[in-house]
C-alpha cells in the first residue's frame, strides 16, 4: 500500500535519511517537504535532488516571519521560479504563538499568496487561532487555480463547504487523535468532501502519543518527542476508520487527491 505525505519537514535535522528510507520501504511515496525559511530552503531543494518522491514546497512560516532577511520575497521568487515543481508554503496567520505581529504576518502571507496565483503553483497553508482573518482574505483575494492545503485542519465544520468552494484540501494528522478533537474526526467522517481529504505527518512535529506511533526517534534535547516519517500509515489507518473505509480506500482516496493538488495531474 502506498501512501502519500500532504506535509512534513524531513529537511530538518530531527528526521535523519535512514528514518525517511525506512518510512519509504513500509510504503510512504510522495511526500511535500516544506521550507519555512530561507534558512532551510537550500536543504528542501537538496532533497528534491536526492529523490523525485520528495516534492519541494517553499515558504516563510508565520512563525519565521519575525526574523526573515530583508529580501526574503525575491528569494522565494527565485527559488520558485528554479523550481518549476515546487508548491509555496508553509506560510500562513498564528495568532497563538507569543509576540504574534498581525500586521507583519498579513503581509508576509498575501505576498506569498499572490505568488502561489502568478505562478500557479499549490499552497500549504498553516492557521492557527485566525480563521477569521484567514477567511476575510481568501473570501475577497483570487486563489490558486489548483487550490490548496489548510494542514492539520482545525477549524469550524460551519467553514468546511465554503472552503471547498474556495479550492481548500484538508489533512488529516495526530492533532486529530485526542478524545478532544473527535468533533474534528466527525468532519473528515461527514463533512468534508471526500474529494478534497488528505493525510499527513508534519514529521517531525506532531509527534503521536507513544501507542499510535509505528516507529521512534530520539526525542529532542528538551524531550519533545519527535514524529517519525513512517507514522504516516498509523496515520492512515486512523482516517480509514474514522471515515468508515478500508485503509487501502482511505490510500488510494488521498493519492488521487495529493496527486490533483501538489502534481497537477
Ligand atoms: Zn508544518
Amino acid at each position: 500500500m502506498e501512501v502519500h505525505d500532504a506535509h512534513c519537514h524531513y529537511q530538518f535535522a530531527e528526521v535523519p535519511s535512514a528514518a525517511v528510507e525506512l518510512a519509504r520501504s513500509e510504503g510512504v511515496s510522495y511526500a511535500v517537504i516544506n521550507g519555512s525559511s530561507p534558512e532551510d530552503w537550500a536543504d528542501v531543494a537538496a532533497l528534491a535532488v536526492r529523490d523525485p518522491r520528495n516534492l519541494p514546497s517553499f515558504g516563510l512560516h508565520p512563525w519565521d516571519v519575525p526574523t526573515a532577511p530583508a529580501g526574503w520575497l525575491a528569494e522565494l521568487r527565485r527559488v520558485l521560479l528554479a523550481h518549476p515543481g515546487a508548491g509555496v508554503g508553509e506560510m500562513g496567520l498564528d495568532r497563538w504563538v507569543e509576540g504574534f505581529d498581525p500586521v507583519a504576518q498579513e503581509a508576509a502571507f498575501r505576498a506569498q499568496l499572490a505568488l502561489a496565483v502568478e505562478l500557479d503553483r499549490p499552497l500549504t497553508i498553516h492557521c492557527v487561532r485566525a480563521i477569521g482573518p484567514l477567511m476575510d482574505i481568501l473570501r475577497a483575494t483570487e486563489r490558486p487555480r489548483r487550490g490548496f492545503l489548510l494542514h492539520s485542519w482545525n477549524g469550524p465544520v460551519e467553514l468546511v463547504l465554503e472552503l471547498a468552494r474556495l479550492g481548500a484540501y484538508f489533512s488529516f494528522s495526530a492533532h486529530h487523535f485526542p478524545e478532544r478533537k473527535a468533533h474534528l474526526r466527525e468532519q473528515f467522517a461527514a463533512a468534508i468532501p471526500r474529494e478534497r481529504v488528505l493525510v499527513e505527518t508534519d514529521a517531525p512535529a506532531l509527534c503521536p502519543a507513544p501507542a499510535y506511533r509505528v516507529h521512534e526517534l530520539p526525542p529532542a534535547a528538551d524531550g519533545t518527542p519527535q514524529n517519525h516519517p513512517a507514522n504516516l500509515l498509523r496515520n492512515l489507518g486512523e482516517l480509514a476508520s474514522t471515515m468508515g473505509v478500508e485503509p487501502e480506500q482511505a490510500a488510494a482516496t488521498t493519492r488521487a487527491n495529493f496527486t490533483r493538488l501538489f502534481l497537477g495531474t
